[in-house]
């Protein structure tokens, strides 16, 4: 059996708001085996990079909170370690990336610079060793001329080789978890083709396990070994991705499938949007928090809210479609 690498259990996050708190991630379950890519699929708005901040801990220094849940990363419990054990276990155990390569990199210092600081700020090296170890991932990330590349400062790269410098300071102290955010999102589609593909042959190499986080299906098809929809907050569709992407559950999933562009050459009159947008995490609505965009919404769906349960092995969808309890089946008309 394979084993478990990340274990999140019931997370919920929020912001302090008035007298309350706003719950950016609520109940969130997901774990992930190790050498296993799993996909965070969702709109924007929908707590997947809340979800990602607060595995690393990060979501404090943003104003918000973990107030429920358990994080386990190789057994052990993330939730209660200072932010100075943290500071050891980010880096040295995990790292993240995010959607700005520029943004992430130092502007004053030399890329080789900035790959030398990360490896002697988690482990005991001298100058000469972390300057040699940072031209050897340089190359590791497929950057050409490694040597003449590390005396550069961002501004002389491009953005695909900004992202490959970012991975390579997150991978300096060979992590066992590496959290993407929208790691192309910014980049050109050929540049984050490649970028793609790196993630999949280091991952190959060094055996690592990734959580991905993204807006976009086509990009979860290409990485996936499960993926995990969330929307307003919530999972409301969790499996192995092959499965999921050939019996899409949940009429959100369903949705986001509809808008991925055909892959079969042919172009579609116009692509399919989902009607609406994502509610505001101040004005959830009642029950289902999908029902107001939803073409299948039935009676129960504005009151009640559906729990995840099983749809097929391994595979669970928070959905009434798929219980026989009780309530009429009839369709809402919008
Ligand atoms: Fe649609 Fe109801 Fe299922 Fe929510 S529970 S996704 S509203 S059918």
């Amino acid at each position: 059996m394979a084993e478990k690498l990340l274990e999140v259990r019931s997370l919920t996050t929020g912001f302090a708001a008035g007298q309350g708190l706003v719950k950016a991630a609520e109940g969130v379950t997901i774990s992930i085996d190790r050498g296993q890519t799993i996909c965070l699929v969702g709109e924007s708005g929908s707590g997947k990079s809340v979800t990602s901040l607060s595995i690393m801990r990060l979501v404090e220094f943003a104003g918000g909170m973990i107030s429920e849940g358990s994080i386990r990363l190789g057994g052990e419990e993330l939730t209660t370690k200072s932010q100075k054990e943290m500071s050891r276990i980010r880096g040295n155990k995990m790292a993240m990336i995010f959607q700005e390569p520029m943004s992430a990199l130092n502007p004053v210092f030399s890329v080789g610079e900035q790959i030398a600081e990360s490896i002697r700020l988690h482990q005991r090296t001298n100058a000469a060793e972390a300057r040699r170890r940072a031209v050897d991932m340089l190359r590791l990330v497929g950057i050409p001329d490694p040597h003449i590349r590390a005396k550069q400062y961002p501004h002389e790269l491009s953005g695909g080789m900004c992202q490959r410098v970012v991975i390579a300071i997150a991978l300096a102290c060979s992590p066992d978890l590496l959290i993407a955010d929208e790691p192309t999102t910014a980049l050109d589609v050929t540049v984050q083709a490649q970028i793609l593909d790196l993630l999949r042959s280091l991952q190959r190499d060094l055996g690592m396990s990734i959580l991905l986080i993204t807006h976009d299906m086509g990009v979860a098809a290409q990485m996936a070994d499960r993926i995990a929809v969330m929307y307003a907050g919530v999972i409301v569709e969790d499996g192995p991705a092959q499965d999921l992407f050939e019996h899409p559950a949940h009429p959100y999933t369903m949705g986001l499938l509809r808008s991925v562009p055909s892959m079969d050459g042919e172009r579609e009159e116009s692509l399919y949007t989902i009607p609406g947008t994502v509610p505001s995490l101040h004005q959830l609505p009642q029950g289902c928090r999908f029902h107001p965009r939803c073409q299948s919404a039935m009676a129960r769906c504005a009151v009640e809210s559906p729990p995840l349960e099983g749809v097929g092995p391994d595979h669970k969808t928070a959905c009434w479609l798929y219980d026989n309890s009780a309530g009429s089946k009839e369709v809402l008309s919008k």
